[in-house]
């Protein structure tokens, strides 16, 4: 992971993305890594947020992505898969939950394969 001075999470994806110099004099207002996520619907993203925190405050332990797909979109949940991974990446850089495979926390950003969602530190009281 690089310097946080040099490098931000996208606001919709939640990856992390490197300074350019195209951003020098703005970058402190930069929150997308690019146009296609700056386009992005922000109801969604808060749609599947609130049924990620929804479904962990219902559980004691965790949960897979496509449960809060399915909440948000019964028939076409499986289009809402990579948004909601991009919805957990967001939640796990604010430590509101983790990410974990086979049981240990993984970086959001590199996580590849499938992922399970548990509560982070920061995951808000009800
Ligand atoms: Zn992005």
């Amino acid at each position: 992971m690089g310097s946080r001075t040099q490098s931000k999470v996208c606001a919709h994806c939640g990856r992390e993305f490197a300074w350019r110099r195209k951003w020098a004099r703005c970058w402190d207002q930069v929150r997308y890594c690019g146009e296609r996520c700056r386009r992005s619907s922000g109801r969604l993203d808060r749609a599947l947020e609130d049924a990620i925190r929804a479904l962990l405050r219902d559980r004691s332990g965790t949960i897979c992505p496509s449960e809060a797909a399915r909440a948000v979109e019964r028939e076409r949940w499986r289009d809402l898969m990579e948004p909601a991974r991009s919805a957990a990446r967001r939640m796990a850089d604010r430590d509101e939950i983790v990410i974990l495979q086979r049981g240990r926390r993984v970086d959001p950003t590199g996580a590849r394969g499938p992922i399970r969602l548990g509560r982070g530190s920061a995951f808000p009281a009800a």
